[in-house]
This record gives structure tokens, C-alpha cells and sequence, in this order.
């Protein structure tokens, strides 16, 4: 219990930590270069910024838990959306009070930051065309609907890290997150003679010699050719109970690369004591 609770406020400092430097950075680079990564957008609508530093912003909370054994909770989530809301505020406040105006003075000192808000917000520019050299101008109202935009896009960009680590790969039995601990690449020439290999291989037993061979047959292809194709196995285990998992994940060489085939996708558990490791590793 002391445990857990210990883990959640180490993933929230993480959070807090990572949260800070990307606001910081934010502004940091604003300031010395011009350039604002939070608002740097594609044709307009697509908040490439927003969703970058949103991600970055809450990439704390993916470490932390990744770092404490700690499972995603709702108030994870909550966490997240409340901090990555609060960053926009902040980085336009940072902004604000980081203003120097042509003679000197500070913006903070002749103008509220309220109306430095609307300001900025009403005159910024809308850069299109190659090179962003067409300027529309001053967009006006249109300012505020830029900001819910980015704001959108920091959110998702927050809410993204959040997804990725409720899909990480975790122990079905003390739920704490998989390590990595070997992995293995098989190719095979053509689809037949995959097929032979994905659709016999648990039907032995994982810690029989056949199942043995045939992770470890690896048919001799010195160029890979249209067709080809390859499987990467990874073997994850639990540092707790010593429970194993094996991955496969499947492509396809194409015209123009390497194609993911999602749908063959597997996730094996293994049984209990069953170690793979001398079996999954590079040849
Ligand atoms: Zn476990």
C-alpha cells in the first residue's frame, strides 16, 4: 500500500519535472529564436506543435510509471489533462512576462495579462505556401480559434502518452510492467514457407526441441526480396514472478518497404517456470 503510494507521487514528480522543462523550453527557444513550437501548425488546422509538446510535456508520467512499476490509473489521466491544460496558460504567461518591448521596458510592467492575451492572440500571423511565404495577415477573432486548436492538439498529445502506457505490455499476474529481455529476427523467402512456420510453431509445446528448431530455423537469405518475409519475436519477462511473454510481430517486404501486417500480431504467455531466453536469441 506505502508502496503504491510511494510509486504514484514519484510518477507525479516525474510528471511535474518533465511538465516544467518543456514549458521552459517553450519559451526559452520563443524568445532566442522566434520560433514558438507550441503554435507551429500544418495547413493551418493540424497542431503539430500542441500534439509534440503535449506528448513531451506529459512524457514524465510515462517514464515515472515505467520507472515505479506503476499502472495507469484514472487519476493518471486526470493528472495529465489538468497539467497539460494548465502548460498552455503557462507558456502564454511566460511569454508575457519574458516580453521586452523595443525601448526597454518590460510588456508585464505598461499592459495586463489579459489584454496581452487578446493582443497577442488576435494579431498573430497565418503563414501558408512553401516556405510560409504567403502572410494572411492579422487573423483577429480567428486568434481564439487557433488557440483551441493548439489546445486540442496539447491535450491529445497528453492523452496519447497516457494510451500508449495503458497498452503497454504488463505481468497478467502482478501487474507490473514487462522488461525486454531478448529478441530474435527470422526471415523467410516467400509466404508458404512462413506460413509452414507461424501456423505450426505452438502447436508444440514451448519447451519442446521442436518448438526449439524451428525459432531457430532461419532459412538463408543473403538479400531480401519482394515477398520476403520477416519475424521479429521479442521474449518479455516479469523482474517479480519470472513470468515470460512472447511477441511476434510480422512484415512484408513490398515495393517501397517494409509493410507492418498488424493482424499477426501474437502475444503468448508462457507457462509458469518456462524460460525461453536460450532458445530466443539471435543466431
Ligand atoms: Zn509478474
Amino acid at each position: 500500500m506505502i508502496a503504491k503510494l510511494a510509486g504514484h507521487v514519484g510518477v507525479a514528480v516525474f510528471g511535474l519535472i518533465s511538465f516544467a522543462l518543456v514549458v521552459l523550453a517553450v519559451i526559452i527557444i520563443d524568445r532566442l529564436t522566434g520560433f514558438n513550437i507550441f503554435s507551429f501548425s500544418f495547413w493551418v488546422i493540424i497542431p503539430a506543435g500542441a500534439l509534440f509538446t503535449g506528448a513531451a510535456a506529459a512524457s514524465g508520467y510515462y517514464f515515472g510509471s515505467l520507472f515505479f512499476q506503476t499502472r495507469p490509473t484514472w487519476f493518471l489521466l486526470v493528472q495529465i489533462l489538468i497539467v497539460t491544460a494548465a502548460a498552455q496558460l503557462i507558456i502564454y504567461y511566460g511569454e508575457y512576462r519574458s516580453l521586452v518591448l523595443n525601448d526597454g521596458t518590460m510588456a508585464s510592467d505598461v499592459i495586463g495579462f489579459r489584454d496581452y492575451l487578446d493582443t497577442y492572440l488576435r494579431s498573430m500571423h497565418l503563414r501558408a505556401g512553401r516556405g510560409a511565404h504567403i502572410d494572411t495577415g492579422e487573423v483577429g477573432d480567428f486568434g481564439y480559434w487557433l488557440a483551441v486548436i493548439d489546445f486540442v492538439g496539447f491535450i491529445v498529445g497528453g492523452i496519447s502518452v497516457y494510451l500508449i502506457l495503458q497498452n503497454y505490455p504488463s505481468c497478467w499476474k502482478c501487474n507490473r510492467y514487462l522488461r525486454k529481455l531478448t529478441k530474435l529476427g527470422q526471415m523467410f523467402p516467400d509466404h508458404a514457407e512462413f506460413g509452414r512456420y507461424y501456423d505450426t510453431l505452438f502447436q508444440h509445446p514451448v519447451d519442446s526441441e521442436h518448438f526449439a528448431d524451428l525459432m531457430k530455423s532461419n532459412p538463408k537469405i543473403r538479400k531480401p526480396s519482394l515477398d520476403t518475409v520477416m519475424i521479429g519475436s521479442d521474449l518479455l519477462g516479469c523482474t517479480h514472478c519470472k513470468t515470460q511473454l512472447l511477441t511476434q510481430k510480422v512484415q512484408i517486404l513490398g515495393k517501397k518497404g517494409w509493410n507492418d501486417i498488424p493482424k499477426l500480431t501474437r502475444h503468448v504467455r508462457l507457462p509458469d517456470g518456462v524460460d525461453l531466453r536460450p532458445v530466443v536469441k539471435p543466431a
